[in-house]
């Protein structure tokens, strides 16, 4: 018998241990346009400016995939503000070997570290970047009965414990708790108040926090049973903003809606300007475009929010 976060945990890491699953399994936001990742690269440039253009900055990403968006976004970076680039520090926190022998390759030469944990990362101002990251994060499951049950995994069938979590909800409400996600929160909510900067999350989840089953688990881009093949499909479950909000202890922008976050940053424009320049390959760059923002797409139930220091402007894309 495994808790549902251990088990989880172990799926998650046999399962990016291999490193072969983004696109085939499942598909991000960076892997579908260009755009996305030359989109945030100015952002986290605006958000180096609105802090003062500090001379060392540490630009980090969390669980980086195949390094798509950070090499789109260094790109974007190097031509339209080489100063940031200058300033910039790449660390990268990732567990698997295999994507970050992909992330070394795709960047050649630019990653400062690779780190295992967002704890050893470097002290100083830090402007953190994670795309679908804290929904790869371990959760438990609670569910209420006469009294609250925890949710054990046997085989591959759930199986319920008595449990001490205690709140008013109605009979078979499901709560998920993601203490690994909360901790990490905590921890850099931390170090960016006491020493600057800001941490962009993108992740998909409700803007508020909410009761339910969330747990799935993707395999040939096709939903498959999460608790069927351990390690052979992507695990994921919905991002909690607001209890990440509340655990970081930051000044909390957002969530937005993503589409809204990437129209106000340009993304359309930009993917009409690569439409223009590559004629032949107009119909799926435009049509990648509209799936980051529409509604119906990825737009709405993905969301942005940006833990900040206190003193931060409101960082761009997040005006009301
Ligand atoms: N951001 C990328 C990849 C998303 S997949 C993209 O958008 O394409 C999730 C990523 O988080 C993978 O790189 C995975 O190896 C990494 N990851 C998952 N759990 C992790 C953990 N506990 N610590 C560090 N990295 C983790």
């Amino acid at each position: 018998m495994e808790r549902l976060d251990a088990f989880m945990a172990r799926a998650a890491s046999a399962y990016y241990a291999k490193g072969d699953g983004i696109g085939r399994d499942f598909t991000t936001a960076p892997e579908m346009s260009q755009a996305f990742g030359e989109c945030l690269g100015l952002w986290a440039a605006i958000t180096w400016q609105s802090m003062g253009s500090p001379g060392r900055v540490i630009l980090a990403e969390l669980g980086p995939g195949r390094g798509t968006l950070m090499a789109d976004a260094l790109r974007a970076v190097d031509e339209m503000m080489p100063a940031f680039a200058h300033a910039a520090e790449l660390h990268l926190v990732e567990t698997s070997p295999a994507l970050r022998a992909a992330q070394a390759a795709m960047l050649q030469g630019r990653v400062a570290a690779w780190h295992a944990d967002a704890a050893t990362l470097p002290d100083g101002p830090a402007i953190l970047i994670a795309n679908e990251f804290f929904d790869a994060l371990p959760i438990r499951q609670f569910v209420k009965r006469d009294l609250w049950r925890e949710r054990f995994v046997v085989a591959d069938r759930f199986v319920e414990q008595p449990s001490d979590h205690n709140e008013p909800a109605p009979e078979g409400s499901i709560r998920e708790i993601g203490d690994t996600a909360l901790a990490i929160a905590a921890g850099l909510g931390q170090r960016i108040t006491q020493q600057g900067g800001a941490l962009l999350i993108l992740d998909y989840g409700p803007a508020e926090s909410g009761f339910g089953d969330t747990l799935q688990a993707l395999r040939g881009n096709a939903p498959c049973d999460p608790l069927a093949k351990p390690g052979e499909a992507d695990i994921t479950a919905h991002v909690d903003f607001a209890a990440l909000a509340r655990a970081s202890n930051a000044a909390a922008h957002g969530p937005l809606p993503m589409g809204l976050f990437l129209q106000r940053l340009g993304l359309m424009a930009r993917s009409a300007m690569l439409a223009q320049a590559a004629p032949a390959q107009a119909g799926p760059i435009l049509a990648a475009a509209q799936r980051l923002v529409a509604p119906e797409g990825m737009g709405r139930l993905f969301k942005a929010m940006v833990l900040a220091h206190p003193q931060l402007p409101t960082p761009a894309g997040f005006e009301a």
